[in-house]
């Protein structure tokens, strides 16, 4: 076969709070993001005013269509879209009524995540991931969305990496809220996967055509050190029982997916009876992609690397392997057609002399990944769509500004867009639905 399947999803990817800016415009009020206190992100940055999405959305959905996208995946800002405990805010609606209705006009396929990790503040104070009371908020935020959007919605997203919020936002401590709640690992994993399942829920009994379902995961694998078969199946044995593996693969994947339960480190523990109760049958499984787990600098292989090789802007290995072995070893486990919801290259270019930008290494990395996931499409697995992280240069969270990862290059200070050299080679791999990588 040797080719990627029809009507393959070739797209971008963004999340409100690291594009849209417009903080207070519109009726919306403050998210977490948005009152992180400045010692917490790099050169006391913030991302109240971003790429400014929310003012140029119509020049940015054209960028979209210029770079031949087949589909755009962002998400919704809760804060725009419900302002206080049960106020709608319809002005925020109607921002993503527009932004929904210019894709649909372009030919640009909606993907729509719900929770890409802006709490609002007003939730944030009503006990945020420590309180079940974000269950039935969410729920009533879900159908609020899909209300409004689901008469030309059909993917939905309903939480982005639910392993990075829980465990920077509330563990580590160094995203948003900045707590340190160690022990609160499984309270809170449990409150958030019951309100996944909820939201599925309302999803389904309330979409108005007819709705497919996933999640996004911060997901990964292991990759083997040489393709023997005793490598392999050691790779994906730890790719779900080892460090990163068990951490952010098996504990999240196995009771939402499986309904399986799990333990960890013997302090960690969520029962089969539970995961029974939340998992839900999902039409996708997307899966955010960028290093191996052999290179997590917690919960790796331990093994010394190679100095000096390939790594991208915030020390991430640059290793394609991992789209190959990822969508294998997932979908294995987990029976479900995969969606790769982000992949990309944090670099920190800039605009030419002659006026454009010149990312030669994005190109290379393009190529390389998207070989990698070609051979995993060859080896049966079923593969919808590619969205590549990220559309334009964005709030890179605690990062800030300095680390680029977008198709389109956004200088800060002007809001001018200049399209990446990188975004006119993706432009050609699309129209050839990928025969040329
Ligand atoms: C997140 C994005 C983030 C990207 C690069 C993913 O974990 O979903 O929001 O910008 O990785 O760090």
């Amino acid at each position: 076969m040797n080719q990627f399947p029809e009507n393959f999803l070739w797209g971008a990817a963004s999340a409100a709070a690291q594009i849209e800016g417009g903080w207070d415009k519109g009726g919306r009020t403050p998210s977490i993001w948005d009152m992180a206190p400045e010692k917490k992100i790099k050169r006391k940055d913030s991302c109240r005013i971003g790429c400014n999405h929310y003012e140029h959305m119509k020049e940015d959905v054209a960028l979209m269509k210029e770079m031949g996208l087949k589909s755009y995946r962002f998400s919704l800002s809760w804060s725009r879209i419900i302002s206080e405990e049960g106020k709608i805010n319809q002005k925020g609606i109607d921002f993503y009524n527009n932004l929904i209705d210019e894709l649909i006009k372009n030919d640009i396929e909606p993907l729509v995540t719900i929770y890409h990790w802006d709490m609002p503040m007003w939730v944030y104070k009503k006990g945020g991931w420590l309180s079940g009371k974000i269950v039935e908020l969410f729920a009533e935020y879900t159908k609020v969305a899909v209300d409004a959007f689901s008469d030309r919605v059909k993917y939905w997203i309903p939480m982005n990496e639910p392993q990075c919020f829980i465990m920077n936002g509330y563990m580590q401590g160094v995203h948003a809220p900045f707590k340190r709640r160690y022990l609160a690992l499984a309270k809170m994993s449990k409150i958030c996967m019951q309100t996944f399942s909820e939201s599925v829920k309302v999803i389904r009994a309330n979409a108005k055509t007819k709705p497919l379902v996933g999640i996004a995961m911060a997901a990964g694998a292991f990759v083997p050190e040489s393709e023997t078969k005793e490598d392999t199946e050691n790779a994906r044995h730890m790719s779900f029982d080892e460090g990163s593996g068990l951490m952010s693969n098996r504990w999240w994947c196995d009771p939402m997916l499986l309904g399986k339960g799990v333990s960890a480190y013997g302090v960690y523990r969520i029962s089969d009876s539970f995961a029974k109760g939340i998992c839900q049958k999902l039409d996708f499984l997307g899966l955010n992609l960028y290093a191996p787990y052999n290179d997590a600098d917690w919960g790796g292989d331990g093994k010394k690397k190679p100095s000096g090789r390939p790594r991208n802007h915030i020390g991430w290995a640059v290793d394609e392997r991992v789209m190959y072995y990822a969508p294998k070893f997932m979908y294995e486990r987990y029976g479900l057609p995969i969606m790769i919801t982000e992949n990309g290259l944090a670099g920190n270019e800039w605009v030419c002399l002659d006026g454009k930008v010149h990312d030669t290494l994005r190109i290379d990395f393009l190529h390389r990944y998207l070989g990698e996931l070609k051979k995993a499409v060859n080896d049966g697995v079923p593969v919808i769509g590619y969205q590549h992280w990220s559309v334009m240069d964005n709030f890179e969270w605690a990062e800030g500004y300095d680390q680029r990862f977008g198709l389109i290059h956004v200088d800060y200070q002007t809001g001018k867009r200049t399209l990446k050299d990188s975004a006119y080679e993706y432009k050609k791999i699309i129209e050839c639905n990928g025969e040329n990588v």
